[in-house]
């Protein structure tokens, strides 16, 4: 997607260790014109699925996969990374974080998640696929099916897009990185 393409050029910082830094209009500071641009791109992209909700995980999942679901207007769940205390029924997953270095505990209510729930999922990075897998797992758990999952920007340099869409997935991403090496943000 051009929009986005242009401004992770703009805006977008190289990290060490394969990171590219997004905070001045996604995962921070928010830009809702550009989000909403992004959302309308994924309605678009998935328009042949009949989804029937938005699946994400907290924080910065949320903004992108509400306009999806205000677009739609569909429900939007996002998977927890902390398990509330007035939550019983729910089905758990870990997933090691990229950014993060370590694995942590993700849960989604039983409630929110049902048997013949129709679901995509929508998050920022793909980079390893490891928050994707986590989702996959909650959703087979609640004996639910996965229509799609949409990422704002794809990493390609890791293998998390090529192992998704061996599984058959419908994976869309709004932009794709081939390389940060040398802190040069190289975009397919
Ligand atoms: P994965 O689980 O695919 O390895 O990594 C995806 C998650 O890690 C995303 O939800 C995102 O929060 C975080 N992440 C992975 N790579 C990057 C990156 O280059 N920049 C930022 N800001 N977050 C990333």
């Amino acid at each position: 997607m051009k929009a986005l393409k242009e401004r992770i050029l703009k805006d977008g910082r190289c990290l060490a260790g394969g990171i590219l830094k997004v905070d001045k209009f996604i995962n921070h500071q928010m830009d809702p014109i550009l989000m909403k641009s992004m959302a309308v791109e994924f309605v678009r992209r998935f328009a042949n699925k009949k989804i029937n909700k938005i699946l994400t995980i907290e924080a910065s999942g949320i903004a992108p996969a509400i306009l999806v679901g205000y677009l739609l207007e569909l429900p939007v769940v996002f998977a927890k990374k902390r398990k509330p205390s007035t939550m019983n029924d729910m089905f758990v997953t870990e997933v090691f974080s990229f950014t993060k270095n370590k694995s942590y505990t993700v849960c989604v209510s039983k409630e929110f998640l049902q048997p013949g729930d129709k679901v995509l999922f929508i998050d920022d990075f793909l980079a390893n696929g490891n928050a994707a897998k986590g989702m996959i797992d909650l959703v087979q758990q609640a004996g639910a099916e996965l229509l799609g999952m949409g990422f704002l920007v794809e990493k390609a340099f890791q293998n998390g897009g090529e192992e998704l869409r061996k599984t058959g997935i419908q994976v869309e991403s709004l932009a794709i990185i081939e390389s940060l090496d040398n802190c040069e943000i190289k975009i397919r």
